[in-house]
């Protein structure tokens, strides 16, 4: 890759941002394509100055993560309908100097669904009441599924449950909820507590599809038993691709270079794995 008088700035703005796999995944992107870009990680304190830099130096578009990704949303000049129904923006294009906020997380989670599901007449149990829980309700019930909140607290899922129109049920009652697919939402079973497993495992019915949207490990223990129970399963490393993909396609206009980016990925995780 050659760094010259045109190599656009790209990055990923959070706190902690160092254990980012964005870098690696872009990068990658960039150079499978010839598309003259560097992506770099910034950790930040303060949003809105960020958000004046990205303007001062015509960075051309940043992923946003956490903490910042609902703070970041009053200093944009305009944001995509389907964010502003999320409540949270996940990427900035920087459109000759106007900024537009999206948000890829939910159409992540719906080209990794729909490898291996048609989902318009389904029903899902989404496990968690997050941003990210809130951003896949918002695509499926955009698809016509019938969602159910499951999630541990009962204010934070009653709201969701309500601002999405749908059932909610304590996650203590579980077994009585039923659905054709279950996405796990929560941190529960990331690295380093892989022996933990949100749902009775039990409640794993041959032939549902389990998405769980956790990606460090790459198969969590939710996952190894769904698999063990005859179910279909989903990573979250195919959420963490496309979410990617389609910043790439936002910021380049390019179809993104997907294999390259999935062994990317795949070789960042092995190593994280392996250091773990
Ligand atoms: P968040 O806004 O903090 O929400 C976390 C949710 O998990 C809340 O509903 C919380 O329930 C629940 N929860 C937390 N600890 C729990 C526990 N011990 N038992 C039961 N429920 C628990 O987080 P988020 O931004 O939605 O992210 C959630 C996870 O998704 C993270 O691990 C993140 O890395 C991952 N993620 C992956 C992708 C991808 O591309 N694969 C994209 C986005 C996020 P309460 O309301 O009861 O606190």
């Amino acid at each position: 890759m050659i760094i010259d008088q045109h190599t656009a700035l790209y990055g990923v703005i959070g706190n902690p941002v160092r254990h980012s796999l964005s870098p690696a995944l872009h990068n990658a992107a960039f150079s499978a394509t010839g598309f003259n870009a560097v992506y770099l990680a910034f950790e930040i304190e303060d949003i809105e100055e960020c958000v004046k830099g990205i303007r001062a130096f015509g960075i051309k578009g940043t992923s946003i993560t956490i903490p910042f990704k609902t703070a970041v949303m009053p200093f944009l000049d305009e944001i995509d309908p389907l964010a502003k129904r999320i409540g949270a923006v996940n990427t900035i294009v920087n459109d000759n100097g106007r900024l537009k906020g999206y948000n890829t997380d939910a159409i992540g989670a719906q080209k990794a669904l729909k490898k291996k599901i048609e989902l318009p007449g389904m029903t899902c149990l989404i496990i968690g009441a997050g941003g990210a829980a809130r951003a896949i309700g918002f695509m499926l019930k955009e698809q016509d599924v019938a969602v159910s909140i499951v999630n541990r607290s009962r204010k934070r899922g009653e709201a969701l449950a309500r601002s999405l129109g749908c059932p909610f049920v304590p996650l203590v009652d579980i077994e009585g909820a039923k659905g054709d697919i279950l996405v796990q939402t929560t941190p529960v079973g990331m690295y380093p507590h892989i022996d933990q497993c949100p749902v009775p495992e039990h409640i794993l019915e041959q032939g549902m599809v389990v998405m769980d949207i956790v990606y460090l490990p790459a198969e969590t223990r939710l996952l190894k038993s769904a698999k063990n129970r005859g179910c279909v399963t989903i990573s979250g490393v195919d959420m963490l691709l496309h979410q990617g993909a389609e910043q790439f396609r936002l910021w380049t206009g390019l179809d993104p270079p997907v294999a390259s980016m999935r062994h990317v990925l795949k070789e960042a995780l092995l190593k994280q794995d392996e250091r773990n």
